[in-house]
C-alpha cells in the first residue's frame, strides 16, 4: 500500500497515524480534518475548561494530544480545515472540501475516524443555545457563561449534559436540567446505579427535572434565548441553554460510498468494513453491533483496526470491555463492561449514602461489568480482570462461564451460576 488517508484528525484518527507508523507503514500518510485544530482532547472541555475563568490554565495548546516532536515523526500530510465529502471505494479516492476548493485524493487504503455531531433541536438558531462537542464550542460557551451570571438550562442529562451542569454549578450559576427519561443515565449505567447518581445534581444546588421533554425554546422576538418551554407546559427562565441531548456518528460523507450504515460504519470487530482496506475506529465505528462514544475505545480501537488494513482482512479482533469515565459533582464515576437490563447490581465496597462505593452488575452468576464512584483503585483492579479473563474461559473450578456471545456478557470466571458457588470476584483487594 503506498498511500493511507486517515480522514477525522482526533483522537481515533491520531492513534490510527501512530499505529500505522508503529506497523512500519513507511509510505505516504494523509490526514484529513474538518476542524482546523490539530487533534486535541475533549474531555477536559465539559470540566475544568468551562470553570477557569477567561483565558484560563487549560487552553488549546494545553490540551494537544501531540506535540510537535512526534508530528515530524509522523511525517504525515496533514489537511485541516478539510471536509471529507465523498469516498468512492471503487475508485479508491477520498473528495475534500477546503471551503476554496474541491479536490480529490487518491488512495490505497482508508481509516474512518469521524466521531460524531451534536444532536441539535429543530428550530432557527438562537443566540445564546450552545452544544459542546469541539474546542470551538466550548470556547463559546466559557465566554457566555463567564459574561454575568446567566441562568442555565441544560438540556438532557447524559454525560455532557450532567457534566456541563457540573461545572456550571461550580461557577455558582442557577442550573436547571431538563431530562425527558424518568431518571438520567439509565442507559449508561442501569436503573439502579442511575438512582443512586440521580442524587448528585441536588446534593450541588442543581434543579433536576425529570420525565418531560422539551416543546419549544422561546426568544421573545429577539433572537435571543429567553425561556424553555417543556412539554407539560412549564416554562423555565433561561439566558442560556446547553443541548446535549446525545450525538449522531458523521457519516454523512459517506451516503453513497457503498459502505453499509447504521447508527455508525458497519465493522466487525476488528473495525474492518465490508469494502476491502477500508477501517472505521472511534466515535463513528459500530463494531460487531456495539457503538461506544468513549475515549478509550477511540483510542484503543485503531491499533487493531490498521494491523486489518495492512493484512487486508481480519486478523486481529478489540475485545476489550468498554470502559468510560465521567467528573461531575466532585465525583469520579468510573464503568468497565457492559452493564444489561436484567443485571443485578451489588455494592461491593462503600455506601452510597456516604461518599464512595464499587458496584458490580451480575446476571446468570457472572459479572457483566464493575462500576465505582470515586473508588479509582479498587475499580482499575477490577476492571483489569474483567478484560483479561476471556469471554467463555473456565473458572477455578472448571466451571465454563456464561457463553460468549450472551448479551451484555463480560465474563468473570470467577462466578458461575452454574458451579453453584457464590461469586469470588467482586473482592477489590484481590
Ligand atoms: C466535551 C466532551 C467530554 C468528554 N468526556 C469524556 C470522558 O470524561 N470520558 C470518556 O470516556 N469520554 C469522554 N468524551 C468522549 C470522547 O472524547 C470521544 O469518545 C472521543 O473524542 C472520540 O474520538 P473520535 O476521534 O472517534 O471522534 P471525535 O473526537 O469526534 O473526532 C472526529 C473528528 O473528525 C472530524 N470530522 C467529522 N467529519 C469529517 C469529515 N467529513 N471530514 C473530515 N473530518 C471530519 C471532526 O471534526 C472531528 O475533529 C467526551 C467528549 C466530549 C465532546
Amino acid at each position: 500500500m503506498r498511500t493511507v488517508t486517515v480522514v477525522g484528525a482526533s483522537l481515533a484518527g491520531l492513534h490510527a497515524a501512530r499505529a500505522l507508523r508503529a506497523e512500519g507503514f513507511d509510505g505516504r500518510l494523509v490526514i484529513v480534518g474538518a476542524e482546523r485544530h490539530r487533534p486535541y482532547d475533549r474531555p477536559p472541555l465539559s470540566k475544568s475548561f468551562l470553570t477557569q475563568r477567561p483565558p484560563g490554565d487549560v487552553e488549546l495548546a494545553d490540551l494537544r494530544l501531540c506535540d510537535r516532536e512526534e508530528e515530524d515523526a509522523l511525517a504525515a500530510e496533514w489537511h485541516l480545515g478539510t471536509r471529507a465529502t465523498a469516498l468512492d471505494t471503487a475508485g479508491r479516492t477520498v473528495t475534500v472540501d477546503d471551503g476554496r476548493t474541491v479536490r480529490t485524493l487518491r488512495t490505497d487504503g482508508v481509516v474512518i475516524a469521524t466521531g460524531a455531531a451534536p444532536r441539535t433541536l429543530p428550530g432557527p438558531p438562537l443566540a445564546g443555545v450552545h452544544v459542546l462537542r469541539t474546542y470551538d464550542d466550548a470556547h463559546a460557551l466559557r465566554t457566555a457563561l463567564h459574561d454575568g451570571t446567566p441562568r442555565v438550562v441544560v438540556i438532557g442529562g447524559g454525560f455532557i449534559g450532567a457534566e456541563a451542569a457540573s461545572s456550571c454549578a461550580a461557577l455558582g450559576l442557577p442550573v436547571t436540567v431538563v431530562e425527558a427519561a424518568p431518571l438520567p443515565l439509565v442507559p449508561q449505567l442501569g436503573p439502579d446505579l442511575a438512582r443512586i447518581c440521580a442524587d448528585l445534581p441536588a446534593r450541588h444546588g442543581v434543579r433536576l427535572l425529570c420525565g418531560t421533554g422539551v416543546a419549544a425554546l422561546r426568544d421573545g422576538g429577539t433572537g435571543r434565548v429567553r425561556a424553555v418551554e417543556l412539554a407539560d407546559g412549564r416554562l423555565l427562565d433561561a439566558d442560556l441553554v446547553i443541548v446535549g441531548i446525545g450525538v449522531r456518528p458523521a457519516t454523512g460523507w459517506l451516503t453513497g460510498s457503498g459502505l453499509r450504515l447504521d447508527d455508525g460504519v458497519v465493522c466487525d470487530a476488528g473495525g474492518v468494513t465490508a469494502v476491502p482496506r477500508v477501517v472505521a475506529v472511534g466515535d463513528v465505528a459500530r463494531c460487531a453491533g456495539v457503538r461506544t462514544e468513549h475515549w478509550t475505545s477511540a483510542a484503543e480501537q485503531p491499533a487493531t483496526a490498521v494491523r486489518n488494513l495492512l493484512a487486508g482482512r481480519t486478523v486481529a479482533r478489540h475485545e476489550t470491555p468498554p470502559y468510560f469515565w465521567s467528573d461531575q459533582y466532585g465525583v469520579r464515576l468510573q464503568l468497565a463492561g457492559r452493564p444489561g437490563p436484567g443485571d443485578a447490581v451489588r455494592i461491593v465496597e462503600g455506601d452510597p449514602g456516604d461518599g464512595g462505593f464499587l458496584a458490580v452488575h451480575e446476571r446468570d452468576g457472572c459479572t457483566t461489568a464493575v462500576f465505582a464512584a470515586d473508588r479509582p483503585r479498587p475499580f482499575m483492579r477490577l476492571r483489569r480482570r474483567l478484560a483479561t479473563d476471556p469471554p467463555g474461559s473456565p473458572g477455578p473450578s472448571g466451571t465454563p462461564a456464561a457463553p460468549a456471545g450472551a448479551p451484555g456478557a463480560a465474563f468473570w470466571p470467577y462466578c458461575s451460576a452454574a458451579s453453584g458457588h457464590r461469586c469470588a470476584a467482586p473482592t477489590p483487594g484481590a
